[in-house]
């Protein structure tokens, strides 16, 4: 039993770095709880991955972001987050997992794998990227369906189905084609996502229509077996398709389950958006903030690390303010 703190932050991802900056300049007492390495989710992208935004804009707190080109790579970005935390002492316990969080006196306790904490405030930066988007199909489960793509390499030579139309699919897809894989594309819509990067667009659409990369549109995968799949048409064409590997890359979503448990309100519409002020980032529950991508619910694509750093200010300030006013 330890730990009374101003804030805890759940989540090590760069928003959860961002907030544990300020509320470290602000004097707040904090720390970050991170399940896996430090910046998880960027540690669990693809290897060769060239972040779309450039790295000016995935800088926090102003600290400069020097990046070899425009746009960083992967593994610029690991250096530079990893480099602030270390380099500002930040208060970050890795490989430990929030479980609960339950009221306790003028605050929370929260439990986590290895401890208890208690804090005044929360923070929930737990992002978006843990939970697959099944395509729930007989045969989802085998060990040659994947729902991360890492690298090209592993895919040489092999019959691959890339399930999905979005940026990730469509980096997998080119960069297995251009490895040596056999790649076939099954999109539920009639076309490449209209979010694909502008200058990513036409390279996949020519390797499309040239037939390099055989795409079947307006279709989707209804059973998945060892050496083949079965794709079903916009024609209710039922197509057999010799295969190795399958790689969904239909998109991730936040743990809900985990906002629920927190009573924090998500919206009834589908988007599952959880309720929070705009102008504070304070949910529903008193002195349970979010911040970063987890602020989009189903919206994965709403809110990223451009948009979204400046969520740290906006919560470091309110929880000073309420400090200041229930100090006096
Ligand atoms: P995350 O980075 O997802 O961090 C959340 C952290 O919480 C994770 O480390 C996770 O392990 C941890 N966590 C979850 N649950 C718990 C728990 N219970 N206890 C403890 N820890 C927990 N954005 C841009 O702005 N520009 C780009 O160019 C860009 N490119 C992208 C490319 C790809 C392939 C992807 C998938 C995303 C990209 N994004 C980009 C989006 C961006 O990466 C996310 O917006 C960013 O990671 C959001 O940061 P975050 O801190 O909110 O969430």
């Amino acid at each position: 039993m330890n730990k009374d703190l101003d804030l805890i932050i759940i989540g090590g991802g760069p928003i959860g770095i961002a907030c544990g900056l300020e509320a470290k300049k602000n004097g707040l007492s904090y720390v970050i709880i991170e399940k896996g390495p430090l910046v998880n989710s960027l540690y669990n992208y693809p290897e060769n991955m060239t972040f779309f935004s450039t790295s000016e804009r995935l800088e926090i707190d102003g600290i400069p972001f020097i990046s070899n080109n425009p746009k960083p790579k992967k593994q610029e970005a690991l250096e530079y987050y990893r480099r602030i935390a270390v380099s500002k002492a930040l208060k970050v316990n890795l490989f430990e997992k929030a479980e609960s969080v339950k009221p306790h006196n003028f605050g929370y306790k929260i439990t986590t794998t290895k401890d208890n904490y208690y804090a005044k405030n929360i923070i929930v930066a737990t992002g978006f990227y843990d939970i697959p988007n099944y395509i729930n199909v007989k045969g989802e489960d085998l060990p040659k369906v994947f729902h991360y793509y890492k690298d090209p390499h592993f895919f040489a030579g092999q019959d691959v189905v890339v399930v999905g139309a979005s940026n990730s699919a469509v980096d997998a897809a080119l960069e297995i084609f251009r490895k040596g894989g056999l790649v076939t594309m099954v999109i539920r819509g009639n076309g490449i996502g209209n979010r694909v990067k502008y200058w990513v667009k036409p390279d996949i659409e020519n390797r499309i229509s040239e037939g390099s990369i055989e795409a079947f549109y307006n279709s989707e995968i209804t059973e998945i077996q060892e050496d083949k799949v079965f794709i079903k048409t916009s024609e209710h064409k039922k197509i057999e398709l010799k295969n190795d590997f399958v790689l969904a890359l239909t998109g991730y979503r936040p743990n809900f389950k985990f906002l629920e448990k927190l009573g924090i309100n998500l919206s009834k519409d589908g988007k599952k958006i959880p309720q929070y002020n705009p102008a504070t980032m304070e949910t529903n529950q008193p002195g349970i903030y979010l911040a970063g991508v987890i602020c989009g619910g189903m919206e994965t694509h709403k809110w990223f690390i451009e948009n979204s750093r400046i969520h740290a200010k906006i919560i470091i300030n309110d929880i000073v303010k309420k400090t200041r006013f229930t100090s006096h």
